[in-house]
């Protein structure tokens, strides 16, 4: 398995030899990794701005190195996706994730929960595959989970993105289109993916009570999204002055910083009974 590692510097260019380097010890790690229990996932949480309370929390995964310490994504999830992992990954995310939602629903908590699915996975078989499986064999109502999709996965391939997720729909699973404004879809694409969500990008959040530009962009795609039946969250809320403004301007839902920074479920849980906002 590990030889499948050899075509990792296909990706790079031919005189960044270090770079392979780096990425064939880490690649063999990664596959290590997940029978070790270095992949974890933490959570932070979408607050609903017309209940007050957090009511979803997206996965975001971890990778506790034992000699690099902690891992952010993008330094691994680029790399599994070049080398044929991301499916192993995503799976693991998934069942964690499942896991931590029957414990939270069990103890009152009914929240739903988001999981990053690369473009690679809406191409996939075998996931959709593994998917019903792992779904089916947890017991857990489809509905308790949302899958987040970037923009530019959906635009790879329109066609193929758009039956992948008609047929996570299909399970009952909600979709959510991540990162919305830095790709390139046209109009005609947010009428004809079958969409519950729209996550509007940290880039145009973060300034939106300051900026009139951003602000003008924020404002009318929350009232596109309504007008198409699509809840929106704003990502990568920092401040009390952007949350009030999003406010203003009927946004559902907001996740950043102000709110909370991804927490271990544990600590999630403590957020769950304790927060809300007047
Ligand atoms: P994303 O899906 O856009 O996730 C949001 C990222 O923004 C997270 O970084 C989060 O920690 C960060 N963030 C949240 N609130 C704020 C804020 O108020 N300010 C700022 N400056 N940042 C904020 P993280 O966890 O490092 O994830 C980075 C990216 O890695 C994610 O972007 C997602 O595309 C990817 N990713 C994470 N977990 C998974 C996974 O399980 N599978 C896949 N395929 N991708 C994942
Ligand atoms: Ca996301
Ligand atoms: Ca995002
Ligand atoms: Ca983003």
């Amino acid at each position: 398995r590990a030889l499948g590692a050899g075509t990792a510097w296909l990706a790079h260019d031919a005189g960044d030899d270090e770079a392979i380097d780096r990425d064939l010890s880490l690649l063999g790690e990664l596959d290590a990794a997940i029978p070790r229990g270095e992949i974890h996932v933490v959570y932070q949480p979408k607050l609903d701005l017309t209940k007050g309370r957090i009511t979803s929390v997206e996965a975001l995964v971890r990778w506790q190195h034992p000699t690099r310490g902690f891992l952010r994504p993008d330094l691994f999830i680029p790399l599994a996706e070049r080398n044929d992992r991301i499916s192993a990954l995503t799976l693991h995310v998934l069942g964690q994730t499942i896991a931590d939602l029957l414990g939270w629903h069990a103890r009152g908590h009914l929240i739903t929960g988001a999981v990053n699915i690369s473009a690679k996975l809406l191409n996939s078989p075998d996931f959709i595959v593994a998917l019903r499986t792992l779904v089916e064999a947890s017991q857990i109502d489809p509905a308790w989970l949302t899958f987040e999709v970037t923009e530019s996965a959906a635009m790879d391939d329109p066609q193929g993105a758009a039956e992948a997720l008609r047929s996570f729909r299909a399970m009952g699973i909600a979709i959510s289109m991540d990162d919305y404004g830095t790709g390139q879809s046209t109009l005609s694409y947010l009428k004809e993916l079958p969409l519950n969500e729209l996550k509007i990008d940290r880039s145009f959040v973060q300034f939106a009570h300051q900026n009139r530009g951003d602000g003008v962009l924020v404002r009318s795609t929350v009232n596109l999204a309504h007008e198409l039946g699509l809840k929106v969250v704003a990502e990568g809320v920092e401040d009390a002055a952007c949350l009030t403004f999003l406010k203003s301007i009927d946004c559902d839902m907001v996740q950043g910083y102000f709110v909370s920074r991804p927490v271990p479920a544990d600590a999630l849980e403590v957020l769950l009974s304790e927060y809300s906002i007047a």
